[in-house]
Formats: C-alpha cells, structure tokens, sequence
C-alpha cells in the first residue's frame, strides 16, 4: 500500500517540473573556480614580502598523450595567473622508470617546489603507483601518496585529492550538505571515486560506491539525494536514474564526435538534457567539476607553501 501513493506523489513532481518547466540549478564550477583563483592570488601578492618566494608547482608530464597536453597547459597557464612559480616538465615518451624517478627526487629536494603533480596516465611501460609513492607526501598536491590518503582514511588533516576535493568545494558553496543524506558514487578507482566516497562520509553523508559489477544500478542510483557519477561513459545516466530534487554531481569527461556537426566535444557521465528537469542541481560538462580540479590543485599548492614556512 505505502508504495503506491509514493510513486504516485514521484510521478507528481517530475510531471509539475516538467509542466512549469522547472530546470535544475546549475552549480557554476567554472564561476567559483575562478572566485577561488582570484582569492588566491590575493593570498599569494599579500604573503610575498614575509614568504620570500612564490608558491612553486612542477607538473610532470611524460609522453604526447593529446588531452594531457591540454590540461597541463591549462595548469600551467592557471599558475601563472595568479602568481604561482611553475617548474614543469615534459619527457618524451620513452623515458624510463628510473629518469622519471631521478626527477621525482630532484623535485623533492627543490627549495622552490612546493608541489609535485604526475600528469596520468603514463605511458604503459611505466609503474604509475611507484612514481606516486615516491613523492614527497608534503608536496603531494594531487593527494594520491599513500600517506595522505591514509590521513583522509583517519580523517586527518592532509592534501586532498583535487577533483573530490572540487566536488565538495562546490557543495559547499551551493550550501548543499551531505549531512544525513544518501550518496551514491558510480567509480571506484583511487583518483576520483574512493576519496570521494571518503569525503563525503566525512560530511556525515551515508555513503554507496557502485561500479562494473554493481547489480541494478539505476535502481540504486534512484535512492541517491547526491549522485556523483565518475564512470567514463558518456551519456550513460538518463533521468530514469535520478531522484527527483537530487544533487546531481557529473565528474565525467569524455570525448565524443558530434553526429550533426562531425566535430569532437566534451560530455559527461550524465545526459544532461535529460537529466537536467528532473534534478535539483546539476553540474554541466564543460564547467563545472573540470575547473573545479584546478582550482584545488592550486589550492594544496599554496596551502603547502604556506605550511612549509609556517612549520
Ligand atoms: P577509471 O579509473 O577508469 O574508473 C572508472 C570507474 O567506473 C571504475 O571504478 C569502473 O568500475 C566504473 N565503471 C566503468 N564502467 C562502468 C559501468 N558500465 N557501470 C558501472 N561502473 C562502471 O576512471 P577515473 O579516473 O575515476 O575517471 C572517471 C571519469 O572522470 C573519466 O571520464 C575521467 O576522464 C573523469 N575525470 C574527470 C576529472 C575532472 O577534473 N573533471 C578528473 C579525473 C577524472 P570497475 O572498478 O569495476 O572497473
């Protein structure tokens, strides 16, 4: 008996929506990214007499990999913005094991880097995790060093991870709060999803990673309040997933070719067309989680200038 007046009042909400032609809030990461930049260059120009020296990040890239091109370069472009040193570098993709590792090291005893970030993926020939656990986790600004993974398992102060740190940045700033509510994350990989889920049940949310092998998964994502989607497949959430009202949360970048035009764009996880009068909020792809990324990799690479002068 409960169940039909509760799909009755469900098909009631979506069907108001639609008939007022109600539309997710957008949540404007590209917005707030650059709100967190700009906070940041003031932080950085007002701390440059007692600091002696601007914040300093190496970005490491190894190989011609075309989208990590893209991104380093907006990195790098972002640093430079706001006042921040860049000590990047570019390796042909042959490079071995051992000159990656030599650079980790001469990037770890380097005064002037307060920041290291390995571009990923690499190319195969080489041990991704070896090279990650190689940096110093005080200049681990990415978060994946085992060390600061296990503080945010603890629930320790440390360097988070960018992209869920950006997810709860802009959370924050919608005043969305996962207190009480259901998350369900789609990804379990070490870069987005598991310190997703990690943060998220840090902010008293009660928290379900889902992935490859996860049974009924629509299903499941329909109990969500907040969905985070981290899969890699385009278009693959439709609105049959979503609760109504629920934060939708679109990590996804995926390239696609456009059938109309025949040129290629970015999507994410989500179809948000479909998804878009259904949810409460939304994150688009192009801008929204993507900045957000950056503007936390900035973040960790000031906050680790300023701690390595303050300690
Ligand atoms: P990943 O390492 O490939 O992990 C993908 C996860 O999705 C895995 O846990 C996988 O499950 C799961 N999955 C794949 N297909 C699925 C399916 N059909 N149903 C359910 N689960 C499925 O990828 P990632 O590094 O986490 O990145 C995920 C996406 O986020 C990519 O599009 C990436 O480009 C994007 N990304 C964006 C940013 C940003 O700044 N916005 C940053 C990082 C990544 P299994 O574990 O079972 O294989």
């Amino acid at each position: 008996m409960a169940s039909i007046p509760q799909l009755t009042s469900d098909i009631g909400t979506i069907a108001d929506k639609v008939s007022k032609n109600f539309m997710a809030q957008r949540l404007d990461g590209k917005a707030l990214a650059q709100k967190i930049q700009s906070q940041l260059a003031i932080d950085i120009a007002s701390q440059s007499e007692t600091l002696k020296r601007p914040p300093g990040l190496a970005v490491v890239m190894v190989g011609d990999n075309p989208a990590s091109a893209v991104y380093v370069k907006n990195k790098e472009r972002a640093c430079d913005r706001i006042g921040i040193a860049s000590f990047g570098s570019h390796l042909p993709a042959e490079t071995s094991q051992t000159e990656v590792a030599n650079l980790i090291e001469q990037l770890n005893q380097d005064d002037r880097v307060d920041g290291i970030l390995i571009q990923l993926p690499l190319p195969n020939h080489l041990d991704a995790v070896a090279l990650l656990n190689q940096i110093d986790p005080t200049k681990d600004v990415d978060g994946l060093h085992p060390e600061n993974m296990g503080r945010l398992v603890r629930g320790e102060p440390g360097l988070r991870s960018c992209t869920p740190a950006g997810v709860m940045a802009i959370l924050r700033e919608y005043s969305i709060d996962p207190a009480g509510k259901t998350a369900v994350i789609l990804g379990r990989s070490i870069l987005v999803g598991k310190p997703m889920a990690l943060m998220l049940l840090e902010a008293n949310a009660t928290v379900t990673i889902a992935h490859s092998h996860t049974a009924n998964l629509p299903e499941l994502c329909r109990q969500a309040d907040i969905l985070v989607a981290a899969v890699g497949r385009s278009h693959m959430i439709n609105a049959d997933w979503i609760k109504p009202e629920a934060t939708v949360i679109d990590v996804g970048i995926n390239r696609i070719q456009d059938t109309t035009s025949g040129k290629s764009r970015l999507v994410g996880d989500v179809d948000f067309a479909s998804v878009e009068p259904v949810a409460g909020a939304i994150t688009p792809v192009p801008g929204g989680i993507g900045p957000m990324t950056v503007a936390m990799l900035l973040h960790n690479t000031v906050l680790s200038h300023r701690k390595r002068f303050n300690d």
